[in-house]
């Protein structure tokens, strides 16, 4: 049996609009073998994620997101198979949740300073208890009718450049891999095309990189097949998913638009210290 299963989705337990049980029941309708949960720093979604796949016949590949950053540019690296209690990792998870909210507390600050009032708490609501993002802000401000959609809060407010724009913490590409190593998982560097520096990609090899996440709705068919044929000549692993954040305007792709075969699951299996 060959499923297919699609290894990037985001629930409530980061940006994502959809619970995590909800995410997984999406994940059979949509007829996949198997879901990657990978929320933005956090691992809260993956237990009730992984009793719902059991009850569904859904196999849950628990997983995590780091945002990092290198020259500037924001680069994210994914991670799979860790030990879910790794005290070091939950450290690391709670420290950059907590910057979060140090960085939205900021861009409140700015957005007042503009006139436009947002209380730190319809911002949290918004998040739900999960690790909050600018995707919540940008929600609150469509809410609140000052922008009409997710992109334009981005373009005039939120994004690198825009008035309320504030740097987010600077953990490198090469901590957030540790991080994982340390903890048993596998790191994967996610769309490496939206980075645009393919030299990334040898540099992080020694830090402990174990994969490439080849095919993502931001790839162009060419660009996954560039980065499918890198990750074979550099005995990376090419792993792929569809970046789904639910329901919305900010959505990137629907869930299971982009997967990959079982046998690279396996892979990732065999590379993780844990599973
Ligand atoms: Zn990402
Ligand atoms: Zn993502």
């Amino acid at each position: 049996m060959n499923g297919r299963y699609d290894l990037h989705a985001h629930t409530t337990a980061s940006d994502g609009t959809f619970t995590p049980r909800e995410l997984v029941e999406h994940a059979r309708r949509r007829g996949l073998a198997g879901v990657g949960i990978t929320d933005h720093d956090s691992t809260d979604g993956i237990a009730e994620a992984i009793e719902t796949g059991k009850r569904l016949h859904v196999d849950v590949v628990p997983g995590v997101e780091i945002n990092a950053e290198y020259e500037g540019k924001e680069v994210h690296v994914l991670g799979y198979y860790f030990d879910l209690d790794s005290g070091s990792l939950q450290d690391l998870f709670r420290k950059l949740r907590n910057e979060r909210i140090n960085r939205m507390e900021r861009i409140l600050q700015k957005l007042d300073e503009l006139g436009i009032p947002i209380e730190r708490d319809e911002v949290l609501a918004e998040a739900g208890g999960g690790a909050v993002g600018r995707p919540h802000i940008a929600r609150v401000l469509m809410k609140k009718g000052v922008v009409q959609d997710i992109r334009g809060a981005f373009d005039h407010y939120l994004g690198k450049g825009a008035p309320a724009y504030v740097e987010r913490c600077k953990l490198s590409p090469q901590e957030a891999i540790r991080a994982i190593r340390d903890a048993g998982g596998v790191p994967v560097l996610a769309h490496p095309g939206l980075v645009g520096k393919d030299a990334l990609i040898e540099e992080l090899i020694p830090a402990g990189l174990l994969g490439i996440e080849a095919s993502h709705p931001d790839h162009p068919t060419d660009v996954r097949q560039r980065y499918t044929k890198l990750a074979n000549e550099l005995g990376l692993i090419a792993t792929g998913g569809s970046d789904f954040h639910g329901a919305g305007a900010e959505h990137r792709g629907e869930l299971g638009t982009v997967t990959v075969n079982r046998s690279v699951v396996q892979q990732l299996r065999e590379k993780s210290g844990v599973f």
